[in-house]
């Protein structure tokens, strides 16, 4: 897969070249490119932003830049399918349900909105040329730009290509994971630290019984935590042991 990323901050970008991501970067499984969008300012301030129509206060990214620099970024159509991905607070949220409909794709673009984010005709404009474009929240709160989001889509999306997690068993019990229930408590060595046991049924070497604890302590801590996402199973997915639990 092949991400391009494009800041006004192409720094903030570093912690890619690290872990699990950084090992995929050198071993081609992807190919993460990133950018500085004043690179297609033409003035010599290199000037990205500017008043916004209507008033108010902050500064809004200008569409002429931004076009500059994804017409290039982008590419041909040749190049193969693209998702133009536009973190805002006021998108879609972006949950593993994306991260692994887009692990799926062949390119994404990354464009990280600052101050009082991009023109919306950007979007419209590459909407109309047949770009899949997504407008994605990673939650609802506000930072000051999309370089965090950045961070956050690469990660969970990279780690979810082939190859890129060594064991992908760690990827079959995760929370929000297929079976829609946040993951049971984890525990290593030493079995007893500070007064504190490890649960005996995970000693017991018994595959049924630590299979039938881990899945009542998700359901607890999926009751207790997330109550949303119980709602939100379909309704054979609970047995009458899951029911009492
Ligand atoms: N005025 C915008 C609003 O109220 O919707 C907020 C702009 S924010 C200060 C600047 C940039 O940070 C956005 O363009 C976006 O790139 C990024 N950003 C902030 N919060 C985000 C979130 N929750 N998810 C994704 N991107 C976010």
């Amino acid at each position: 897969m092949r991400v391009d990323v494009v800041s006004i901050f192409p720094d903030y970008l570093a912690p890619l070249e690290l872990s699990l991501v950084g090992k995929a970067r050198r071993t081609g499984l992807l190919d993460l490119r990133v950018h500085d969008l004043r690179d297609w300012a033409t003035d010599r301030h290199r000037t990205v932003d500017d008043t916004p129509f209507g008033g108010g206060a902050g500064m809004v990214m200008r569409p002429d830049v931004w076009g500059r620099a994804l017409d290039d970024v982008l590419g041909d159509a040749d190049d193969g399918p693209v998702r133009l991905v536009i973190p805002t607070p006021s998108g879609e949220v972006f949950t593993q349900r994306t991260a692994e409909a887009w692990a799926q794709d062949e390119r994404l673009v990354i464009a990280c909105g600052r101050y009082e984010g991009i023109d919306a005709r950007v979007a419209e404009r590459y909407r109309e040329r047949g770009v899949a474009v997504s407008e994605v929240s990673i939650g609802d709160y506000v930072l000051n730009g999309g370089e965090v989001a950045a961070l956050v889509v690469v990660e969970a999306v990279g780690r979810l290509l082939p190859g890129v997690v060594g064991n992908p068993e760690s990827l079959v019990e995760e929370s929000h994971g297929a079976a829609g229930l946040l993951e049971y408590p984890v525990y290593t060595k030493p079995p007893a630290w500070e007064g504190l046991e490890v649960p005996e049924a995970l000693l017991s070497g018994h595959h049924a019984r630590i299979a039938r604890w881990r899945r009542d302590r998700a359901l607890e801590r999926t009751a207790a935590r997330r109550p949303d996402l119980l709602d939100a199973l379909a309704a054979d997915t609970l047995d009458a042991h899951d029911r009492e639990v």
